[in-house]
């Protein structure tokens, strides 16, 4: 640690250096101390002290009314700099080769604590965790998936992946080959930020995607700017055209939550329903305020 930290040192002071790249190396570096103090301890995560945690936001089918699944989203609290959103520090850990540490440790530790509700009888339907594009490259992605599952008892059906519409257009034959092997193992592929990256949509053909994830973007101004609704209506017609599940984020108000639901959206994600919140927040949500979500009908929308 103290011979890194040295390491480290020696760049701060080199004078082409503008402060936006100090706080960049800086960052890396904090990046790195805390994914080393963290992935030792497994499944725990730090509650309330400096480091990663991870928040869980619902997401729910507007038709009927059910709690679909919930979706992992992590955060980071430095001592000196408070919260750093995951906009900024998620790309660093791309540029800087430490996405796969930190993916790794969000999946081992989602699904972790999908078992620890599980076991505690809270009613979780299943989990999405996001997953950079970097990350697939490797090819050890199935595999990792595969045991985390298995040391978990979690059913492969219950984890879905999302993933960027950049990994779609990868040239990679081993970002294919992983995408191939982990909807054979059972696990659903979404589309993240659908609509924002290349227009080719040729991929949805091509790769076993099940789902796609309207971007915040178009959501935003639903109810405002009427462009929105035709391209809404859109990916949800591809949607529907191929057989896959439409999910829309970023939805804030009840305006928005009655297009989408007119519009014929599945299911929806967004401050309007429920905001992401630490694990334990969240079993508290279900068995209160966000109780009606879990009482659907006939259970059908449960696999647990
Ligand atoms: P995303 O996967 O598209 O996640 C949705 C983002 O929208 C989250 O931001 C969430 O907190 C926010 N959000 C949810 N509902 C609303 C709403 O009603 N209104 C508004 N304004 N925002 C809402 P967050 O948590 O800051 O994450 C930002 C992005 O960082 C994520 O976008 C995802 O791309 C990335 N990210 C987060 N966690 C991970 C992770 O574990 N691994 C990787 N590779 N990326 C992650
Ligand atoms: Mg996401
Ligand atoms: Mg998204
Ligand atoms: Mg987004």
């Amino acid at each position: 640690r103290a011979k890194q930290a040295g390491r480290n040192r020696c760049h701060f002071f080199r004078r082409d250096m503008n402060e936006q790249a100090v706080r960049r190396l800086e960052m890396e570096a904090a990046l790195r101390e805390a994914l080393d103090r963290q992935e030792g301890g497994g499944a725990s995560e730090a509650a309330g002290e400096s480091g990663f945690e991870l928040h869980y936001q619902p997401q729910v089918r507007l038709k009927p009314h059910c709690l679909y699944r919930v979706e992992a989203l992590i955060r980071w609290t430095h001592p000196r700099w408070g919260a750093v959103p995951p906009m900024e520090f998620v790309p660093l850990a791309e540029e800087c080769g430490l996405i796969d540490r930190l993916d790794g440790w969000v999946l081992e530790t989602a699904v972790a604590q999908l078992g620890r509700w599980r076991a505690a009888g809270v009613p979780v339907p299943g989990l999405a965790v996001n997953v950079s594009a970097v990350r697939f490259a490797r090819g050890d992605l199935p595999d990792q998936v595969r045991s985390v599952l298995a040391a978990n008892g979690i059913p492969a059906n219950d984890l879905t992946l999302e993933i960027t519409e950049r990994l779609m257009m990868s040239e990679e034959a081993g970002a294919h080959d992983a995408l191939d092997a982990l909807h054979a193992l059972g696990v659903t592929l979404s589309i993240d930020d659908f609509g924002t990256g290349y227009s080719s949509l040729s991929y949805l053909k091509r790769f076993p995607v099940g789902e796609l994830k309207i971007d915040r973007s178009f959501v935003k101004e639903l109810d405002i700017d009427a462009a929105n609704r035709p391209l809404v209506r859109a990916i949800i017609q591809i949607g529907e055209a191929l057989g896959l599940t439409v999910v829309a984020e970023g939805v804030e108000r009840e305006a928005q939550h009655r297009m989408l639901e007119a519009e014929g959206c599945a299911i929806g994600q967004g401050y309007r329903f429920a905001r992401p919140m630490p694990a334990a927040a969240l079993a508290d949500w279900l068995a209160g305020e966000g109780k009606h979500w879990v009482e659907c009908p006939a259970n059908a929308c449960f696999s647990i």
